[in-house]
């Protein structure tokens, strides 16, 4: 039976890229965020967050995600309501995922909030993608062209790396991309998953 391997981190920890560096090595990865958009494009979705948001966050038919950002960014309540609207969508298209990738040995889960889901306990392993905090805000300033406090604020309902390393049975150091290499490369010949691009 397919197993699967959790990935999480803290924002721009680098766990989107350590999962393309799984992908390369041929395994299956599923990207929770980026399936989560695509799902916000679905009717089944719009639908609830038409009926939840109201007509102000669509213009011509449209979702406008930087107003239903605005809106959920300072109210928790909102964004609980998006939640709850989101996450069970995701969670059923995995479902169906996974079932196609039955004959895998594993597949990548990666996920930003797969503890504070409670998503990890669906994991065979888990991994936790862990690079100094300086680091990573510099590196989400540079890709989202943010500021230093919009990430912290972003950063703020997150686990911190301890509680999540201690629950996770691997950890890969993003520092460097050395350092990420080596870190894939010594889970791969751990799980005795064959290298593909070595
Ligand atoms: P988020 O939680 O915001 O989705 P993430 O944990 O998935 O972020 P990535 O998007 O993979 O993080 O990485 C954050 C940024 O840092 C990206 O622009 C990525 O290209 C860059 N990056 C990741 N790893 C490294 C590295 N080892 N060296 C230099 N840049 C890196």
């Amino acid at each position: 039976m397919v197993k699967i391997i959790g990935l999480t981190g803290g924002i721009g920890s680098g766990k989107t890229t350590v999962a393309n560096e799984f992908a390369s090595h041929g395994i299956p990865v599923y990207i929770t965020d980026q399936e989560a958009k695509k799902l916000m494009q679905s009717d089944a979705v719009l639908n609830q967050i038409r009926e939840e948001f109201g007509e102000s966050v669509f213009e011509n038919d449209v979702l406008i995600r930087e107003r239903l950002s605005e809106i959920v960014f300072n109210n928790t309540i909102k964004l609980a309501k998006l939640n709850s609207i989101v996450h069970p969508a995701v969670k059923q298209h995995f479902k169906q995922w996974l079932l196609e990738h039955q004959k895998d040995s594993f597949i990548i889960y990666e996920s930003a909030i797969l503890f504070e889901s409670g998503s990890y306990k669906d994991c065979d392993f888990i991994i936790n993608v862990v690079t100094p905090l300086e680091i990573r805000i510099e590196r989400v300033i540079s890709r989202d062209k943010t500021t230093r406090n919009k990430v912290l604020e972003r950063m703020k309902n997150q686990w911190n790396d301890e509680d999540k390393s201690s629950k996770s049975d691997f950890i890969i150091d993003n520092s460097s991309v050395e350092a990420l290499k080596l870190g894939i490369v010594k889970i791969l010949n751990f799980l005795g998953i064959k290298q593909m691009n070595s």
